[in-house]
């Protein structure tokens, strides 16, 4: 693909996402751009990322001058890199981009490799927030999914964290595992609320193609995971945590006041972001760009001289409308109705009457019931007012 300048600037990029694309073993359900690798490749990513980040700052999609307020290190398993990862990656983005007050700098950890001096070098380099992917707190559930945590080690990680100073801490869980799975969803919500850590993700289990779980489906080795249990303990979270303090604030995250994921925030209210590393999408509207998956192909580009973009697309108005329902349905702030045409509004008073979405405030917002249907209204309701 070829390098330009950007067009149609929407403002300055206040947003990173970075991916750190290694694991130590794949997930037995994963689908993420992961490569398997004891410790990972820090010297090979922090010079891809390199690479990348001065073809980025050569398209001008960095203001110069301007602090990030947020930045995100995903994976993959940035925890699995050596102590010194981030400050090595906070020099490469530069000091004077990581220096506002109020950046919200996160990076993701499994467990198991939250060790006491990854958590400290960590907050040494100014992560101030942690989102631990603890999945479960039951043995079985673990070992079905492949983790390599135990199940004390999700508390473990959080105490290493606060140990280190860093107490805006998120964990993720999975629920919706098939049938026949040993895990009691009630207790890891019970885990969960007694480590008081102020955000919560939870992710249903889906089966995507071309992962292990997703063979073992279709050779009949495991069951399909359950709809009906997936909507239960949805349903069963939302209120247990909401009634705990916590606020139903997107589909998937809950946070008590004050602890909304800001990044996450930025890209579901179409913000302008940068994405580096081997599969990282970039937004600045009306173009979203990402970048070759495959790590070995994007770190060939840095070496070569090359693009380590895939490929990108421009968003028709129609499709940018689309994506501004399907964002703002997704989060609590919803969709401002102020122009809903008679079918939409017909529609939308049907949801409210089922109990699926309420009407307030000039805005429509869903429930935990329509979050559990949310692509389809989505659609429905694009269609209604197209
Ligand atoms: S730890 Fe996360 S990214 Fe890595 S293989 Fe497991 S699910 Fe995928």
């Amino acid at each position: 693909m070829s390098l330009k300048k950007v067009a149609s600037p929407s403002g300055p990029v206040r947003s990173v996402y970075v991916h750190a694309p290694f694991c130590a073993r794949r997930c037995f359900y994963c689908d993420f751009a992961v490569t398997v690798s004891r410790e990972g490749d820090l010297a090979g990513w922090l010079r891809a990322l390199e690479w990348e980040l001065k073809l980025v700052d050569e398209e001008g999609y960095f203001s110069p001058g301007k602090e990030l307020k947020t930045l995100f290190v995903g994976g993959g398993t940035p925890s699995l890199f050596d102590p010194g990862a981030m400050t090595a990656l906070g020099r490469l983005l530069g000091r004077d981009r990581l220096n506002g007050a109020d950046l919200e700098w996160t990076a993701e950890a499994n467990p198991e490799s939250l060790t006491r001096s990854v958590a400290q070098g960590w907050a040494q380099a100014g992560v101030n927030r942690v989102s631990i992917g603890v999945q479960s707190f039951q043995p079985h559930a673990l070992r079905w999914l492949e983790r390599l945590h135990g199940p004390e080690e999700g508390a473990t990680a959080v105490e290493r964290a606060r140990e280190a100073g860093i107490s805006n801490l998120s964990l993720d869980l999975i629920f919706g595992l098939p049938e026949g799975v040993e895990r009691d969803w009630g207790r890891d919500l019970d885990s969960a609320l007694a480590l008081k850590v102020p955000h919560l993700s939870l992710y249903g289990l889906s089966a995507e193609k071309g992962t292990p779980l997703a063979r073992a489906i279709e050779e009949g080795e495991v069951s399909s995971p359950h709809d009906e249990s997936y909507r239960e303990q949805f349903l069963e979270a939302s209120a247990r945590l909401t009634s705990e303090g916590y606020r139903h604030y997107e589909v998937s995250n809950f946070a008590l006041p004050g602890f909304e994921a800001r990044h996450n925030r930025a890209c579901w209210e179409s913000a302008p972001y940068v994405g580096l590393g081997n599969s990282a999408h970039s937004f600045r509207a009306p173009r979203r760009r990402w970048n070759l998956r495959d790590w070995k192909a994007y770190r060939m580009a840095s070496l070569e001289g090359g693009s380590p973009w895939d490929s990108e697309e421009e968003l028709s108005p129609e499709d940018a409308r689309l994506e501004r329902i399907w964002l703002g349905l997704r989060t609590d702030r919803g969709v401002r109705t102020g122009d809903l045409k008679p079918a939409a509004r017909a529609l939308v008073e049907g949801w409210v009457s089922k109990g699926d979405a309420t009407l307030a405030d000039g805005a429509l917002r869903l429930t935990p019931t329509g979050w559990l249907l949310l692509d389809h209204m989505v659609v429905e309701l694009d269609l209604a007012q197209g």
